[in-house]
């Protein structure tokens, strides 16, 4: 199936500096695809591109298989919403929604029919008359969406839209959002540096480092199976430590051990091998001095899981193990425990 949007090759140049470098990706209809990176790192600049608010400086973005490039942001099928939200606080929660065909010109009959089905699909059926600043965080949010789903476009855009609002607010709204785009159909790009945030909401991330997309793939692939140290760091509790191929196994001297090599590299090729924290089992030891065991410096309980911070004295290392919380109780600081590996990614940049 053609994909809604490709981008080829595009390119972003603010003067001399490439705020976005050569990056290629399709999107799927129906698809939810959010941009995850750190700040900086040209999600921001990668929307506004597909919106039209910023010209591509080289390659091509196409839609449906349109050519976008001379295509003003006013003509494009894309809505967007922003993290300000941009509502006009001297309009009802009816003017606002209605905004965008107001401009449009649909008939009266027309916009009052979709204005309602867009507040009743973000549950705000009845608050058509309210002012803007008579509604909560919350439900200005469902109002920005309900406006910029009212156009029905093809592909809705959201940079950083739950970035203002409390944890609470923001766990729950991410489930609604979710929810609405399978339930509309319509295919979100989403722009978040909170990692848990693309994790629990997308079908697909992109990882952006330094104008570049490092991974594109589905939540539990870029997780278990991140392409790069930036990745495996960025997402998730990682442990990524230096290792060095030899006789077909990686040593790791932080574990005090050789790890089965699945590419049987080449002796003496340096790589990293990342270790998810919940992937070190832990077991007692005497002594945290010799090869493979450490010391646990401090223990931290978060709930569901608690996470023991280690030394390894032999090669100078940290290390962060993600354990039950029975498990940390036979557990304190200065503990000696010995480390087994479980699960691991051998990387080469
Ligand atoms: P954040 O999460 O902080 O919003 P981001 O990943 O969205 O970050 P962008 O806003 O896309 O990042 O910016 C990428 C880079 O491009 C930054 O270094 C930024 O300073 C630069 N940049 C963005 N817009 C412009 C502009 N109009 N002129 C010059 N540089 C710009």
């Amino acid at each position: 199936m053609r994909p809604i949007l490709s981008a080829e090759r595009v390119q972003k140049r603010f003067g001399a500096f490439t705020a976005v470098d050569d990056v290629s990706f399709d999107v799927a209809e129906g698809e939810f695809l959010t941009f995850l990176g750190p700040s900086g790192c040209g999600k921001t600049t990668m929307l506004r591109m597909i919106a039209g608010f910023e010209a591509v400086s080289s390659g091509r973005m196409l839609l449906d298989g349109a050519d976008m490039s001379r295509v003003p942001a006013y003509r494009r099928p894309v809505g967007m919403v922003f993290q300000n939200l941009a509502l006009f606080p001297h309009m009802s929660v009816f003017e606002n929604v209605a905004f965008g065909l107001s401009v449009e010109r649909q008939p009266r009959d027309r916009i009052h029919q979709r204005v309602g089905q867009s507040l009743e699909l973000v549950d705000l059926a009845g608050y058509g008359d309210r002012m803007v600043h008579q509604l909560s965080g919350g439900q200005r949010q469902r109002v920005a969406l309900a406006r910029s789903l009212v156009i029905e476009p093809r592909i809705l855009l959201l940079d950083e839209p739950l970035g203002a609002l409390d944890l609470k607010l923001r766990r729950q709204l991410q489930t609604e959002l979710r929810t609405l785009q399978q339930r509309t159909g319509t295919t979100f790009i989403f722009v978040t540096h909170d990692q848990e945030e693309a994790m629990s909401m997308s079908d697909r991330i992109a990882v952006f480092n330094a104008g570049k997309i490092e991974q594109i793939a589905p939540p539990s692939e870029v997780y278990t199976r991140p392409s790069s140290v930036f990745v495996a760091d960025f997402v998730g509790e990682s442990n990524v430590l230096k290792g060095c191929s030899r006789g077909g196994r990686i040593e790791v001297e932080a574990l005090g051990t050789a790890l089965g090599d699945p590419e049987h590299r080449s002796d003496g090729q340096q790589v990293w091998v990342s270790v998810r924290g919940e992937n070190l089992r832990l077991s007692p030891a005497e002594d945290s001095d010799v090869p493979g065991c450490a010391k646990v410096e401090m223990l931290e309980y978060a709930g569901l899981h608690a996470k023991a911070h280690l030394s390894v004295g032999q090669a100078d290392a940290r290390l962060t193990a993600i354990i039950a919380p029975s498990e940390a109780e036979i557990l304190s600081v200065g503990s000696r425990v010995r480390l087994e590996v479980r699960e691991y990614v051998v990387l080469t940049h």
